[in-house]
């Protein structure tokens, strides 16, 4: 039976933090379905199709990996795949309250999925998807802060906007 975890986010835009977090979940799991927020709280700046796209071509050519959109409720998508686990990301204290809340939730409405928190790496851990847009709304240098074919995507889909 194949291991499978799922990984949600809003992605808006992924970046290199989400992607190290990926990478860990791929060396624990068979396969990782990367789950795109489709009815988050949160407006998001980029669409739907957009942050799937990125989320895409950063994961290219990585058969362990899949993208889907997640148009409901988490623990409802992780069941419908047969998945065994969520993982989830920690940064800071602030994450921890939010994401211990948000495990304790979804552990009452499916107790057979485990969620699985990765503290972020350090030198990735600072990176935020908000900051992110910020400083290249500011025409900032985001390059250290995501991979090269998202920034290039960014940078082509800001300059359309402008
Ligand atoms: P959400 O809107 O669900 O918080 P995000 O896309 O912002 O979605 O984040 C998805 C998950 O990735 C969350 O668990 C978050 O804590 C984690 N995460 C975000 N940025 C980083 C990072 N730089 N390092 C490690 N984990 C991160």
């Amino acid at each position: 039976m194949k291991r499978i975890a799922i990984y949600p986010g809003s992605f808006d835009p992924i970046t290199q933090g989400h992607l190290d977090l990926i990478q860990r979940a791929i060396a624990l799991f068979d396969q990782v379905i990367v789950t795109v927020a489709t009815n988050t709280r949160k407006i998001t700046w980029l669409s739907l199709e957009q942050r799937m796209k990125l989320v895409q071509e950063a994961l290219e050519g990585n058969p362990q990996v899949t993208v889907l959109p997640c148009p409901g409720v988490m623990v409802d998508f992780a069941r419908q795949h047969g998945a065994l686990a969520i993982v989830r990301g920690l940064r800071t204290a602030a994450d921890y309250e939010n994401e211990f809340q948000l495990a304790g939730m979804n552990r009452k409405m499916a107790p057979e999925i485990a969620t699985i928190f990765l503290p972020a790496r350090q030198e990735y851990s600072f990176i935020s998807a908000t900051l992110v847009r910020e400083i290249l709304m500011l025409g900032g240098d985001i390059s250290q802060f995501v991979p090269n074919v998202v920034m290039n995507r960014l940078r082509e889909w800001h300059k359309l906007n402008e």
